[in-house]
């Protein structure tokens, strides 16, 4: 059972893509769907991008309770579709955000922060 789910791994990655990204990491790797998953010194770089391209503002924006920029140690890297949903490690499926905000998008939430987080989701400005 595991070397069967192994296999299969194995041959979803695309192996170009993943030789042409140069990783830091081994374990770090592109799928051929194009998805990328990230490890280690590759996921430190990943996390430091979102931080420089997202400008240290956190994207969440959860009312009332958001500082709005976050430094580089407090923030944390959201990814807007989660791994369990078929969401991956790439710069586009992640977004800078306040530990607080963080934890609203993936915990219970009420109703009116859970719209918030699906347009910010969907990539839509709320603001
Ligand atoms: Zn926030």
């Amino acid at each position: 059972m595991r070397r069967r789910r192994l296999k299969s791994k194995r041959m979803r990655v695309d192996a170009e893509a993943t030789a042409a990204m140069k990783y830091l990491d081994r374990r770090s790797y592109r799928l051929l769907d194009g998805r990328e998953f990230v490890f280690g010194k590759d996921s430190s770089k990943r996390r430091q991008e979102i931080y420089e391209r997202d400008m240290g503002m956190c994207q969440i924006k959860l009312p009332h309770v958001c500082p709005g920029r976050v430094l580089y140690l407090g923030g944390e890297w959201h990814h807007v579709k989660p791994k369990w949903k078929g969401g991956d490690d790439s710069l586009a499926n992640g977004v800078w955000s306040c530990r607080r905000g963080h934890e609203a998008a993936h915990n219970r939430q009420p109703k009116w922060t859970r719209d918030r987080t699906a347009a910010i989701a969907k990539g839509l400005n709320t603001e």
